[in-house]
């Protein structure tokens, strides 16, 4: 059993804080001093340590490379004006990891790594945490596959890592998203619901061709009938019809279970919304819209918070959206972005302290 107080820390010898500015950050371009390393072999995490950031040393063969078995998280840490720092909903992180790891044939990893060994590299780079408005310090644990063999079967060793970003705000224009045909994300009994690195990776042409017809994102559909709506880039996909807020459930196991998507179910039912998490298909939007039902469509994810769409397109039907008048996506936003920094109560205790 490690405890936080086990993991041995090697500081560096000068920080690099003062040679980064950390205002208007690019997005996940910058790291901080520090992070995390942990050894998975002989059946058991060793050698937890936190170390100066740096380059790993790894073998060509290394399986990771080869067959894919890599998870990732993405959470945020936020100062508030005291000076304290406090991670959003980092459990929710843990458990969805560890969901992860189960899927893709990798060990979990324990809480005390996990949580503990977070909590210490922070404490230990918080004056990384920007404290200005809309920054926040991302956090980024991850796990691949490291031994140095090409034979197909699951690696018996891996590493777990978290590094951390300070980051600006992300400013997520209004996108026009195209609704995908042809690709697929994510099937039942797949990996869709698993934060892997290959559903990344599977993901980008798709969006490359539709950036060459001129959209910013798409909109993945089922793989059958390419009609059930599933996630809008890599994001969770919101659709408020007629003053309900309709989101894609999870039982296919072809979403992402989202730590956002679930926090603004939360805060959509605090505002009074009737909230439905179904499968719905785009016959039903399209439908609505000629009605005039269909009011907001926005994603949801640590990155962006809320990212609004402007523009759907499916085969030759164009619906479009009014952003300048979306006020439930704003009042999420403003609500989310009130706790994540400490301005409005924290009813769900979702704000963890470092
Ligand atoms: C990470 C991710 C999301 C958003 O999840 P959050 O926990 O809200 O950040 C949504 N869809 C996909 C495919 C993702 O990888």
């Amino acid at each position: 059993m490690i405890a936080a107080f086990d993991i041995p820390v090697t500081k560096v010898d000068r920080s690099r804080l003062s040679d980064t500015p950390l205002e208007n950050l690019p997005f996940g371009r910058y790291f901080t001093d520090h992070m995390l390393e942990a050894e998975y072999a002989d059946g058991e995490w060793k050698s937890v340590q936190i170390r100066p950031y740096q380059a790993l040393s790894l073998e060509p063969s290394l399986a990771a490379l080869h067959y894919g078995q890599a998870i990732f998280e993405g959470i945020k840490a936020y100062r508030d004006a005291e000076g304290n720092a406090f991670i959003f909903r980092p459990f929710d992180n843990f458990r969805r990891f560890n969901t992860s790891a189960a899927r893709m044939n990798m060990p979990e990893v324990p809480e005390e790594i996990f949580m503990e060994g977070m909590r210490k590299l922070i404490a230990l780079d918080k004056n990384w945490i920007p404290a200005i408005k809309d920054h926040s310090l991302y956090i980024r644990p991850f796990m691949f596959a490291t031994d140095s063999m090409l034979g197909v079967r699951p690696s018996a060793t891996y590493k777990f890592l978290i590094i951390l970003s300070p980051t600006g705000p992300y400013f997520a224009a209004p996108m026009k998203i195209l609704v995908e045909e042809h690709y697929t994300r994510a099937a039942p009994g797949g990996v869709g619901f698993a934060k892997n690195a290959g559903n990344y990776g599977g993901s980008m042409l798709a969006v490359t061709e539709a950036q060459k017809q001129g959209y910013d994102q798409v909109l993945w559909t089922d793989a059958f009938e390419h009609k059930w709506l599933q996630e809008v880039g890599m994001m969770n996909v919101f659709f408020i019809i007629n003053g309900v807020a309709v989101t894609p459930s999870l039982e296919e196991g072809t979403i992402l279970h989202g730590v956002t998507r679930d926090s603004v179910m939360v805060v959509l039912k605090e505002m009074g919304l009737p909230v439905e998490e179904r499968r719905i298909n785009i016959d039903e939007l399209l439908a609505a819209y000629g009605k005039g039902q269909l009011q907001e469509v926005f994603g949801t994810g640590t990155a962006a918070v809320i990212a609004m769409v402007k523009e759907l397109k499916y085969k030759e039907f164009q619906m479009t959206f009014n952003v300048d008048n979306s006020p439930i996506a704003k009042a999420v936003k403003e609500r989310l972005n009130a706790i994540r920094e400490g301005k409005a109560e924290d009813l769900h205790q979702w704000m963890w302290k470092v």
